[in-house]
């Protein structure tokens, strides 16, 4: 399905009342950060990093149990598929309805993924897309200039630097439609609970599987720690290396590409050159082969009757994204429109 409005270059205004300030102050630390916090998200990205530097030796001396690897990887796609179908197709870009319950699992979900409280989170996101490798982007690797030197350390900036900058994205220009929304707004206040319920549950289900506080830890090693470490890099790999290299057959005015290696990481967002070019799509992976788990996730939650009005792409609506060059190549039998 398709719609009038494929850019959502301001959020929606709430008609008429204005917020209240309770209301207003949506995330912890509401728009500047605090220093107590910028230690806490210093710790959340220190920490996890070193488990997943030391993880590969002690993996050699360890063994990893199955039950760990379990735990890895079921953590990491409830997170990894809570932020990309639930913050960012649904909350941010509005590529499907879902039902209340849905909802409020995808906003849970998302919150397990430890990368900020959900209306922070969405505000972000649509101010990089209003700017998208422009001024005012929060994070666009190109922001020193594009000499390598100048790009090594726009790299870092989008990877990893942005996150500290002070300065906040304002919710409630950028996310009123969430700061609205009480149950919304008090999940993503709650933030540093969901990160409690989601570092506490792999130790939790290691050690009452095994019956030992042995496999407690390595659960919380694994599944928490090393998960963590991991989710929080391929995301924002998305920012960094997917706004700097990638192939680009659609049109869009910034440097997004489209990087396959990180397409069954990240849940099918490397497709990111697409997403740029046609922002609300519910797949970002559009063309033959492109992998693209939440895709199929939203397809499955559509056939269920828990989501509805999926804005999935039609072939006409590719096709008129696509460049006239190496991209627009790759038509096969489709007839080839006037460029
Ligand atoms: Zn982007
Ligand atoms: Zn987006």
């Amino acid at each position: 399905m398709t719609s009038s409005s494929d850019v959502i270059e301001d959020a929606p205004q709430a008609p008429g009342q204005p917020i209240d300030a309770a209301a207003a102050s949506a995330t912890l630390g509401g728009e500047k950060k605090r220093s107590i916090e910028q230690i806490a998200l210093l710790i959340f990205i220190i920490v996890p990093f070193l488990a997943l530097l030391a993880a590969v030796p002690l993996a050699w001396g360890w063994g990893v149990s199955w039950l760990d690897l379990g735990l890895l990887v079921f953590f990491y796609y409830l997170g990894c598929h809570g932020i990309t179908i639930g913050f960012h197709r649904h909350f941010t870009h509005g590529s499907f309805k879902a039902k209340r319950p849905l909802k409020i699992a995808l906003a849970i979900a998302g919150s397990m993924a430890v990368e900020g409280p959900l209306v922070r989170w969405v505000a972000d996101h649509r101010k990089h897309h209003k700017f998208s490798d422009a001024e005012g982007d929060p994070h666009s690797p190109w922001r020193f200039g594009e000499t390598l030197p100048a790009l090594m350390k726009g790299l870092w900036w989008a990877h990893i630097g942005w996150m500290f900058d002070e300065e906040q994205t304002p919710q409630e220009k950028y996310a009123p439609d969430l700061i609205k929304d009480k149950t919304l707004r008090a999940i993503s206040r709650q933030f540093v609970l969901w990160t409690v319920v989601s570092l506490a549950l792999p130790p939790l289900i290691g050690g009452l599987v095994t019956m030992s506080w042995w496999g407690a830890f390595t659960g919380f090693f694994w599944g928490s720690l090393v998960r963590v470490a991991l989710l929080h890099h391929v995301t924002w790999s998305i920012n960094s290396i997917c706004h700097a290299v990638g192939k680009r057959p659609f049109k869009s005015r910034d440097r997004s590409g489209n990087v396959w290696w990180l397409a069954v990481l990240s849940c099918g967002e490397s497709w990111h050159n697409l997403h740029h070019a046609d922002p609300t799509s519910a797949r970002h992976g559009v063309m033959r082969g492109q992998l693209d788990s939440s895709a199929r996730l939203i397809r499955w939650f559509e056939m269920a009757g828990w989501a509805y009005d999926v804005r999935w792409p039609s072939r006409s609506r590719i096709d008129s994204r696509r460049t006239t060059g190496e991209g627009g190549s790759r038509r096969g039998k489709e007839p080839v429109e006037a460029a």
